[in-house]
């Protein structure tokens, strides 16, 4: 059988929702009866939410699949400023509970019609008279619709305790507004055939209220808010965020030690007219060319951007060291293997990645960050990153070992690790 709507009813209720957390922007969203959290899945990708959390009576629907909100890897390897928390309880919406006041949205999709007509009463002191969010949308099934609902005897679902035609649904919208202090528009989503639309309105109806009187008349019911926690918190999640320092302190290094080295590499090409060929080290070493250069066009743009730092470092330092022997110092004289060193400026580690001067906010706060990490070498004044450089005598195995263990110990073992701040993330599977 052809499906009655397209996209299926559900998910315009959710895009209805979506749609309306895209224009309105809340922070902070309740979505009462989220049984497997599918609505919150959704949500939880629209990052001016700092506070997602999903109620339900069910505790065994939230179980199911409620893992399945927990960050990614990616969230975790190129966190941003956004911060997010996710709560899910259990518990009944005819009690009430402190935990979920002042909610810039509450969703209820789905779920009056679930409840007996005195719960629906309770409902509504609790959403409107106690946590008295700045908005809710409600949706509920529009029994004027049904007989467009090819085989339906009864109600839509075995559980449903009403199904209310628009006007009892508008009527009782309308006593909500005016016990609680709310404006409402009614609406909805699932569109009746051409011609019958005026006069049985949409499948799902859906009523969308707005507190009357902003953000002065939570305050006032504040002072009488009664400290009631009735629901049972099932999982609680923290999204990795810039905020946090430890993260903003690792995701900085990354780049400091990234851009650092490629600049390092850049230089010492250019000093020895040998090839820069960082890029292309996986190629070399993948069998049959399974490992491609990262991305061609990245490359390309991190080629012209550490090109046009690798001659702004030479010209910042140039003008402290006539001869730049800054950039290279032997610091085994005596050993027949040359070790060098490298300075990177600051100043020019600074300019030339945008995600480091963000992050850092100065070059004074970028010094004082790189201070404190063990693992890197500050110049003396403390303006520049002192980078080592071994000299290229690796035939002999005994020099490849010990120039392996010297990167693997070194802080930048785990930045190799990194994935440039610009890199797009890439389908590996297309690629091939
Ligand atoms: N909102 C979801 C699911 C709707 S089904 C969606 O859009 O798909 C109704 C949900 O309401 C069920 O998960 C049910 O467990 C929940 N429910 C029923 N009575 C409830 C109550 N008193 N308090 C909280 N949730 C309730």
């Amino acid at each position: 059988m052809e499906p009655m709507f397209t996209p299926a009813l559900h998910r315009q209720r959710h895009q209805f929702v979506i749609d309306f957390v895209k224009r309105k922007k809340p922070k902070k969203v309740l979505d009462l009866g989220c049984c497997e959290c599918v609505l919150l899945k959704q949500l939880k990708f629209h990052r001016e939410i700092e506070l997602l959390v999903g109620l339900d009576i069910d505790g065994v629907q939230i179980k199911k699949k409620m893992h399945g909100l927990a960050p990614i890897s990616t969230d975790y390897l190129q966190p941003s400023y956004d911060q997010l928390r996710i709560e899910l309880y259990q518990g009944s919406v005819t009690e009430k509970d402190a935990r979920l006041r002042g909610f810039d949205l509450v969703t209820s999709i789905e779920l009056i019609e679930h409840l007996t007509l005195a719960d629906v009463e309770l409902f509504s002191e609790v959403v409107f008279g106690y946590l008295t969010p700045e908005a809710v949308i409600v949706s509920t099934p529009n029994s004027d619709f049904n007989p467009f609902l090819p085989g339906l005897v009864g109600f839509r679902h075995i559980d449903h305790k009403f199904e209310w035609t628009r006007a009892e649904f508008k009527s009782w919208a309308m006593k909500v507004c005016l016990q609680y202090g709310y404006e409402v528009e009614l609406t909805g989503v699932g569109q009746a055939p051409p011609g019958q639309r005026e006069r049985v309105g949409f499948c799902s109806q859906i009523g969308v209220f707005h507190r009357l009187g902003g953000k002065e008349r939570y305050n006032m019911f504040d002072e009488d808010a009664e400290d009631v926690f009735s629901y049972t918190l099932l999982y609680s999640i923290i999204y990795p965020s810039l905020h946090d320092n430890n993260i903003l302190r690792r995701v900085l290094m990354c780049e400091v030690v990234y851009w650092a080295e490629k600049l390092k590499r850049r230089w010492i090409a250019e000093e020895t007219g040998e090839r820069d060929d960082t890029d292309y080290l996986c190629q070399a070493e993948g069998e049959g060319g399974e490992c491609f250069r990262a991305s061609e066009r990245h490359v390309d743009t991190e080629e012209t951007q550490t090109a046009a730092c690798g001659a702004e470092m030479k010209t910042l330092v140039d003008q402290e060291e006539e001869d730049g022997e800054l950039f290279w110092r032997h610091s085994q004289p005596d050993s027949d293997k040359w070790r060098r060193r490298v300075s990177v400026p600051l100043a020019v580690l600074w300019c030339c990645c945008p995600k480091v001067s963000v992050l850092s906010g100065s070059v004074s706060n970028l010094r004082l960050l790189l201070m404190d990490e063990p693992g890197v070498k500050l110049s003396q004044d403390g303006s520049a990153m002192l980078l080592n450089h071994q000299e290229q005598d690796l035939d002999d195995d005994d020099d490849e070992e010990e120039h392996r263990a010297d990167l693997e110990d070194s802080p930048y073992a785990e930045a190799r690790q990194c994935p440039p701040s610009a890199e797009p993330e890439e389908d590996w599977e297309a690629n091939v």
